[in-house]
Parts: structure tokens; C-alpha cells; sequence
């Protein structure tokens, strides 16, 4: 039996800076708040508390004063900024550059809106941090859009411009601009192709990287937005692709026929974690 895990896996760039600016400034001073978790990986997360780093809410967050907060990689609002700033919290900034640079075009693309009754659209998942971060750049006016469904909520006969969450998936995208086409009664639609490159370039080899082994143990919290969407399309390629969390949520009976096992994850699944369920395989294999 052989175990392979997938090279392109593991952190996006965005979550490896945001790790080691937090890593940095827990070897300094010992503890760290962190709005929200770091990422959405409770194992990564556990690893990092026992640290130092302490995970708050924003009700939390607005009751600090005269300390140091950091910010996540998926962004915050700029109320967020606001109550720092009334609060003298200093702020460590871990934002995605790829996230700010698309806070900053949301929040263009609102004014150029507002100019002509126009409507900002942002393609994502409701409550989402990173779509929170980006509703916010549009004084809370933007229209967030899930599925096909939530085009109720927009007028076809005012212009728009639609976004995207930087992790969704490139067909749904591509689909929900095509319908918004089909229904707009003007034409008067403008599209910002904001989906990570790193997630459309992992979408593409995880699917190389499952047809190439007989199972894949697919690693990801489940509270990852990027982490179902791999896992899905993990799934398409390779029927036997199982979602693990952790070496407990291995079942054995279903992997043990196979020759070849893969393991991948999400941006959100660290290294360390697949080379666990790496060694823990391969031990309880040897056992039996
Ligand atoms: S997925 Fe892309 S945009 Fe999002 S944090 Fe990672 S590198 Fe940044």
C-alpha cells in the first residue's frame, strides 16, 4: 500500500502570512486576540491557542480597550476599523493582499454604482467574514447572492456590478453571471473576475491529483467554504474520496482494499495535519 499526499495542497498564500505575522507576535508577547478564527481549521486553531492566541467575537471585540487585535486574512469591514480606533486597539493586520485590493474595488465599483442607481452584487456565501468584510465597503447596501434564488432580490432594469467571494467556485460564477445577462433588461452589467487564481489553480490540479490515486482522504474543517467546494470536485473525479477532519473520522473498512490512498485538503488544511493522517495510516496498516 502507498500513501501520496498532494503537493499543491495545504495554505493559500493569504493564510501562510496571516499564520507567521500571528506566530511572530505570540513568540513576542506571549498572547494575541484574534477576530474570528485565524482559519478555518480547528485543528490549526488549537495548535495556535496553546500559544497564546486567544480567538474573540465582534461583541468581544467591541467591548476591548488598549490592547492588540488581529485581523484575519479574509478582511473585516470598516466599522471594524472604527471601533479600534475609539478603543485605542492596535491593530495587526493580516488581511489578504488579494482581499484588500478587492475591498478597495467594491468600494469604487459602489461609488461609480451610486452615480448611476445602480446596484452592487457580491456572488458569495451570506455571513461569511470575507463577504462581510466586502458589504461593508458599500455602507451594507450590497446585494449578497448565494445561488440562483437570491437574484430576486435584484432589479434587472438598474445596472450592476457583480463580485465574487475570492473562494467560490469558477462554473457557479460563470452561471449566475450568465443568468443575471439573460434577465437584465438593459444590458448594463459589469463584471470584476475576482476569484483567487490559487483557488481556480487548486480546483484544476486536485482533480489531476484524484483521478491519479484509488481513494483520497480529503482533509478540511467543515466549517470551510473552500474546503467543500475541493471536496466536491475531489468527489466528481474520484467516486472514493472520503472527508476527514481527523484521524478518528477515518473509516478503515472502506480504504483498506486500496493500493494507492491520497490525501489533499483545502487552503485552510495545514501540512502538518495530512502528514499526520499520513504516519497514522500507515501505522494502523502495519498493525493489522
Ligand atoms: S484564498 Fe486567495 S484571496 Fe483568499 S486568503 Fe488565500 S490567497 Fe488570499
Amino acid at each position: 500500500m502507498n500513501i501520496v499526499i498532494d503537493k499543491e495542497a495545504g495554505f493559500c498564500f493569504g493564510v501562510v502570512s496571516a499564520i507567521k505575522a500571528l506566530e511572530e507576535e505570540l513568540l513576542k508577547e506571549g498572547n494575541l486576540y484574534c477576530l474570528g478564527d485565524i482559519v478555518h481549521n480547528n485543528m490549526e486553531v488549537e495548535r495556535l491557542e496553546n500559544m497564546g492566541l486567544k480567538t474573540i467575537d465582534n461583541e468581544t471585540f467591541s467591548k476591548l480597550h488598549n490592547c492588540k487585535v488581529m485581523i484575519r486574512a479574509h478582511g473585516e469591514p470598516p466599522h471594524t476599523y472604527e471601533i479600534a480606533k475609539q478603543n485605542n486597539i492596535e491593530i495587526v493586520d493580516a488581511t489578504c493582499p488579494m482581499v484588500l485590493k478587492l475591498q478597495k474595488d467594491v468600494k469604487q465599483g459602489y461609488e461609480q454604482m451610486k452615480k448611476i442607481s445602480g446596484q452592487v452584487v457580491i456572488f458569495g456565501k451570506k455571513g461569511h467574514a470575507e463577504v462581510v468584510g466586502l458589504v461593508g465597503q458599500t455602507n451594507n447596501e450590497a446585494i449578497v447572492v448565494s445561488s440562483e434564488k437570491d437574484l430576486e432580490k435584484v432589479d434587472f432594469e438598474k445596472p450592476l456590478h457583480i463580485y465574487s467571494q475570492t473562494t467560490k467556485n469558477r462554473e457557479d460564477y460563470e452561471h449566475i453571471i450568465q443568468v443575471i445577462n439573460s434577465k437584465h433588461k438593459t444590458g448594463e452589467v459589469y463584471v470584476t473576475d475576482s476569484i483567487c487564481r490559487k483557488v481556480s489553480l487548486r480546483a484544476k490540479s486536485i482533480g489531476m491529483f484524484a483521478e491519479n490515486v484509488d481513494c483520497v482522504l480529503f482533509v478540511s474543517g467543515a466549517n470551510s467554504s473552500n474546503g467543500m467546494y475541493l471536496y466536491e470536485l475531489c468527489k466528481q473525479k474520484n467516486a472514493n474520496t472520503f472527508f476527514i477532519s481527523d484521524v478518528e473520522d477515518i473509516d478503515f473498512e472502506k480504504i483498506k482494499g486500496f493500493a494507492n490512498i491520497g490525501i489533499s485538503g483545502a487552503t485552510s488544511t495545514p501540512m502538518w495535519l495530512m502528514k499526520k493522517i499520513e504516519d497514522y495510516v500507515y501505522r494502523e496498516f502495519e498493525t493489522k
